[in-house]
């Protein structure tokens, strides 16, 4: 709730000039439990950011990260680094690149096996059984976890990362660009088992990417991201086929079309102007300058994100006015 992180840096003579980079500035928004949440937007939107935020890799600038534990609520964005210890086991990351998340010089079983050894989790003489158990259910050959990272591909490596990540038997999984790194063809299988672990263990999933196509079907709920703000929140359907956001809509319209019939239908909106300084940001609605429907209000008065449409927000002065364009109906979507 109300979550920043604004990153501080030095210019002039002997750095006397602050600056702030605001990659989150107030940001706010919820993850129901066994749901998965999208976060998207372009590279440096501050998505990645926020997803350390919520696992507590960094400690905000400011605002609230209020986990519900029963009955109880706690801000983990207030406790010690000893009161978080246990919430480290309870909220895992998954992160990128499989290739550098994944320390070549330690063996699977090591890799998988370690939050359970540093945190004393289990004795030492269970495991290789919990570790063959979770290599099992990520789909690899239990007799390999002898073996290094670089004996195996890239969607193995990531089965390796989601092993690792599941050993504590976590609620909720930030999955930054998970899928992102790896071949097409693979793509589809990590997604289909990072369905069937959500059904299973009943995991949470915020999953950040850049790209709405990558996530449509696996995703409850979307947030898109703008410099370092909310834009649009909705329902993934609702947020596919009716935009309220510019921005989004043109984020939609780069989603491929795989049925050449719909191809036609299809215009590429090509955002021209670079995004914003989250160092410098404009004044007004931070989208104005790449906006095709900026009005002079646009330039001068910053919109807020609020409800246009049931669970549906957006944070344009025009949302209701503006037709804006979704997916084509019935489209096909890696
Ligand atoms: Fe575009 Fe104006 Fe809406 Fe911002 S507020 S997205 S500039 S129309």
């Amino acid at each position: 709730r109300n979550l920043k992180m604004w990153f501080e840096y030095h210019s002039g003579w002997f750095g006397r000039n602050v600056h702030y980079v605001r990659a989150v500035d107030d940001v706010s928004f919820q993850i129901r439990k066994g749901e998965t949440l999208g976060l998207v937007g372009e590279s440096g939107c501050g998505k990645t950011t926020v997803g350390r935020c919520v696992a507590r890799v960094y400690e905000p600038t400011a605002g609230e990260i209020l986990y519900h534990d029963g009955d109880q609520v706690f801000d983990l964005a207030k406790l010690s680094r000893a009161e978080l210890r246990p919430y480290r086991q309870k909220i895992r990351m998954i992160f990128q690149d499989p290739h550098s998340s994944l320390n070549p010089r330690m063996s699977v079983f090591e890799i998988v096996s370690e939050v359970l050894r540093v945190n004393h989790l289990l004795p030492s003489g269970e495991l290789e059984d919990r570790v063959a158990h979770l290599l099992r259910r990520v789909g690899l050959r239990p007799e390999y976890m002898r073996r290094y990272p670089h004996a195996f591909s890239g969607g193995e490596r990531q089965r390796i990362v989601i092993a690792r990540a599941l050993a504590t038997n976590p609620q909720l999984i930030v999955a930054d660009e998970a899928i992102s790194a790896l071949d097409v063809s693979v793509r589809a299988q990590i997604l289909n088992l990072m369905q069937e672990l959500q059904d299973e263990f009943g995991l949470t999933y915020l999953f950040i990417a850049h790209d709405l196509s990558v996530i449509r079907h696996i995703c409850d709920r979307v947030n898109v991201m703008y410099v370092g703000k909310l834009v649009e929140s909705a329902p993934a359907n609702d947020l596919y086929t009716e935009p309220q956001h510019p921005y989004t809509e043109a984020l939609l319209s780069a989603v491929p079309i795989h049925n050449p019939l719909l191809r036609d239908k299809k215009q590429r909106i090509h955002l021209t102007g670079d995004v914003a300084d989250p160092a410098n940001p404009p004044d007004g609605c931070y989208f104005h300058p790449r906006c095709r429907y900026a009005e002079s209000k646009c330039a001068s008065v910053s919109p807020p994100l609020r409800p246009i449409k049931g669970a549906h927000s957006a944070a344009c002065h025009f949302s209701e006015t503006l037709d804006l364009r979704g997916v084509v109906d019935d489209e096909e979507i890696p």
